[in-house]
């Protein structure tokens, strides 16, 4: 099959890969309907996190079932399923309190790599949710968006403890910080404040449901959220970036007593004991448990309340991705759609 392989910082190239077989009687085979860039693809694409030597890529996937094991038993062949970046049993301790993304049987999905034609998805059954109907190609976007970035800004804002009566701040106007007003949004909050510098992003912050735009970053994107908060910042602030300047605007913009959903993956964040504690803030995050969710956001997208593809301003083949992450790197795209 084909697949992406990451060989040193920005030189992703498609090449041939060996297709995947059962290994374990809990693994199935699917072929990829679609499947995308991340954020997070960027930073060894970047040289921000060290590449171990040819690495394939890609964590998001939905696809139809075209094999399982001995021991699957609820996904089936031809089904159309949706999956996300950690494979989880769904049935252990951790998995049953809605933290899948920890689950003791966790396996990453980027060490398989499902920027190719076929993916293995280790413990089927714990981890794919299949669809009713194969979706019509219209719904593919947004079904694939569930399997990380909206599932991830939908984490965030639960976190954040977003809802009615709440103000949220959304720091990141990437995918995440994007699907994450949606989820604001569709969680009922009351306004919601979206951190962003283009143009292109606040309208679609816009259009999932921000009421104001910052453009301001930092300490003085902070004064201005207090200017429009009575001084006392944010209830709800969502982190969706993962670094030392995005981890203390969120902490800083969130009133005492606040929640933060912190989901951008932490790189090399050190958090000031002494600011964190007079913050008296609350912190919840880490890597999104996306599983807990599916079966919701799926149900919400086959309906049509919510069109969460709309993140995706750039589709290619899959023969194309190295111009798909040099988009995404140029900042000339949010998120990158590959077709296999
Ligand atoms: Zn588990």
């Amino acid at each position: 099959m084909r697949g992406v392989v990451l060989h040193a910082p920005g030189d992703v190239r498609v090449e041939d890969r060996p297709d995947p077989r059962i290994e374990k009687p809990t693994d199935a085979i699917i072929r990829l309907a679609a499947t995308c860039v991340c954020g997070s693809d960027l930073w060894p694409y970047r040289g921000i996190e060290a590449v171990d030597g040819a690495s394939p890529m890609g964590h998001e996937y939905v696809g139809v079932v075209e094999e399982v094991g001995s021991q699957v038993r609820d996904i089936l062949p031809g089904q159309f399923v949706v999956g996300s970046f950690f494979a989880s049993d769904n049935s252990c301790e951790i998995c049953r309190a809605g933290y899948q993304s920890r689950c003791v049987h966790a396996e990453l999905m980027g060490a398989i790599g499902t920027q190719a034609q076929y993916a293995r998805v280790p413990l089927a059954d714990g981890t794919l949710v299949a669809t009713s109907d194969v979706p019509t190609p219209d719904l593919v976007p947004s079904l694939l968006a569930a399997s990380d970035v909206l599932g991830t800004g939908w984490f965030a804002a639960v976190a954040a403890e977003a809802g009615p009566g709440k103000t949220v701040a959304v720091v990141g106007d990437g995918a995440v910080g994007l699907l994450g007003v949606l989820a604001a949004h569709e969680l009922g909050a009351e306004r919601i404040i979206i951190f962003s510098r283009h143009g292109d992003r606040q309208q679609l912050a816009k259009e999932f449901g921000a009421s104001d735009v910052i453009v301001e970053r930092g300490d003085e994107g902070v004064a201005r959220l207090k200017e429009l908060t009575n001084g006392l910042g944010a209830h709800s602030t969502i982190e969706a970036v993962g670094t030392q300047e995005s981890m203390m605007q969120a902490i800083r913009a969130t009133r005492p007593g606040g929640h933060i959903g912190y989901v951008g993956v932490s790189h090399n964040v050190q958090l000031p004991g002494d600011e964190v504690f007079f913050s008296a803030v609350h912190l919840h995050g880490g890597p999104a448990p996306v599983r807990r969710f599916l079966p919701d956001l799926i149900a919400r997208i086959t309906s049509g309340a919510i069109n969460p593809g709309k993140v995706f301003d750039l589709t290619l083949p899959l023969e194309q991705a190295a111009d798909g992450y040099r988009a995404m790197d140029e900042r000339r795209a949010i998120k990158t759609l590959l077709r296999p």
